[in-house]
């Protein structure tokens, strides 16, 4: 056990009395027997007084030291006041002075470094920080979601052996040693591949180099610019054929066909529809830009259902009975109007009655009804024509998206219709749908909300 200063201060002061009352004895024999009883009182006093001090004394110095020790283990509450007015009573001052700092700068890192926490758990990008070793120091929770990985399992793991993706491996390398910031893309998942704009930038901190890796979802963005190029290859290849048939035959009548009596006539025909076909593209393509910039203007007024079937039934019907198909109307009493465009819901139902008259072949039978319920009408175009595939139901109202093109493209069709209806139906606030068998025929549907 350590001995105390006070303890060695005591022994020392009693050998320092003992030499002192020696050296007199030794001088003047006798005269430590007669100043005895009156010595021996003052040294019990002196004494007494003295173990009193120096209690009190080791008393405040142990709260000092249970003030640090709690202080060290994190616990700061202030020091209770020390009333001594001396040196031990300024360290306890000192000490608490210290110790209330201390707790304050804690306080206040600890706040930040949650705070930064809630921020970087809350982040949609994938963030990681990677030692000079590249140990992965720190990651959110989207990073390892991104990268399909176990919920903590990468903390602590070297980068290599934490993930699949030898890209970001190698863009963190390229900044460890404290080169430039570098981005890149990487693609995760193989089912439902999705893209990632990866940003790999170093960090010189506490004299250490380290990275910080972020991934930023972009797959949406990756979809629209594949969906505009799709679009732009599409518009160009609908109108190639056109055109070159056109500069084609024009070329042919130049060429000498004019004088041709027999075939001329025929040749500018094939122009003519040609054109037509141009022609229709272009306003189904200003159609469909127009409605998708969202500068489609509705009227919304009721309008009855069955002047509205009626009035399309009519333009279709000739042609449809040129072709030998039937067309049959069933609307039953008391359909409320609809709140809609006129114009344009009728686009819908002429669009729908061109198809079924299109896709059905010959002896076959068209039926157009509507139905109501507390949703609102829902109007049916059914054919007993060639049907869709499975495959392609969920398909066809997507631009230019047909079963078969070159029938499509034979019969006059853009690709389009089906595009310009959803929109206008989704613009209604309604819904279009379809379901078919093939062989069987096809069932076209939308519905819209009835006026209140
Ligand atoms: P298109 O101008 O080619 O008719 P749409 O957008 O109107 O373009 O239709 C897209 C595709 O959906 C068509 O090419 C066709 O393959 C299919 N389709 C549409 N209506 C019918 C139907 N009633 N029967 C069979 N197939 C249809």
């Amino acid at each position: 056990m350590p001995v105390s200063p006070f303890r060695r201060l005591g022994i020392l002061y009693l050998a320092l009395v003992a030499a002192i009352l020696i050296a007199v004895e030794v001088a003047a024999p006798g005269t430590l027997a007669r100043i005895f009883p009156a010595l021996l009182i003052i040294l019990l006093i002196a004494g007494f007084l003295s173990i009193l001090f120096l209690r009190s004394v080791a008393a405040r110095i142990r709260r000092l030291k249970q003030f640090a020790d709690r202080a060290a283990a994190g616990d700061f509450t202030p020091l209770e006041k020390d009333h001594g007015r001396d040196e031990l009573a300024d360290l306890a001052q000192a000490l608490g002075g210290t110790v209330a700092q201390l707790g304050q700068s804690i306080h206040t890192l600890t706040e930040e470094r949650n705070r930064s926490a809630a921020i970087l758990a809350s982040m949609v990008e994938g963030v990681a920080v990677v030692a000079g070793d590249e140990r992965v120091l720190y990651c959110n929770q989207a990073f390892e979601q991104i990268l399909e990985l176990p919920e903590g399992s990468s903390q602590g793991k070297k980068l290599i052996e934490a993930l699949r993706q030898v890209e970001l491996v190698a863009a963190v390398r390229q900044v460890l040693p404290g080169g430039e910031e570098v981005t890149g893309e990487v693609e995760v998942g193989t089912v439902r591949p999705r893209s990632f704009a990866v940003t790999a930038a170093p960090v010189h901190a506490a004299g250490a180099n380290s990275a910080v890796l972020v991934l930023h979802d972009i797959t949406e963005l990756r979809r629209l610019e594949r969906v505009r190029r799709d679009f732009v290859a599409n518009v160009s290849h609908e109108f190639k054929t056109p055109l070159t048939a056109i500069q084609g035959f024009a070329e042919t009548l130049l060429g000498g066909a004019l004088e041709d009596t027999v075939n001329r006539a025929h040749f500018v025909e094939i122009i003519r529809d040609h054109a037509r076909r141009l022609a229709r593209l272009t306003d189904d393509l200003l159609k469909l830009s127009r409605i998708e910039a969202g500068r489609l203007e509705l009227e919304l007024r009721p309008v009855r259902v069955a002047a509205l079937v009626n009035g399309c039934v009519e333009t279709a019907r000739l042609k449809a009975e040129a072709k030998g198909l039937r067309i049959h109307v069933l609307l039953p009493d008391g359909l409320p109007p609809v709140r809609a465009d006129g114009a344009q819901l009728g686009e819908v139902l002429q669009n729908l009655l061109d198809n079924a008259t299109q896709y059905t072949p010959p002896g076959g039978q068209i039926d157009v009804t509507a139905t109501s319920n507390a949703d609102g009408v829902t109007f049916t175009v059914a054919d007993t024509g060639i049907g869709i595939p499975e495959s392609d139901l969920e398909r066809i109202f997507e631009r230019f998206y047909r079963v078969d093109a070159a029938r499509s493209r034979e019969a006059g069709g853009t690709g389009l219709g089906l595009a310009i209806a959803r929109h206008i139906v989704d613009a209604h606030g309604g819904r279009i749908w379809v379901e078919s068998a093939v062989g069987q025929g096809s069932r076209f549907h939308f519905r819209i909300a009835a006026a209140s």
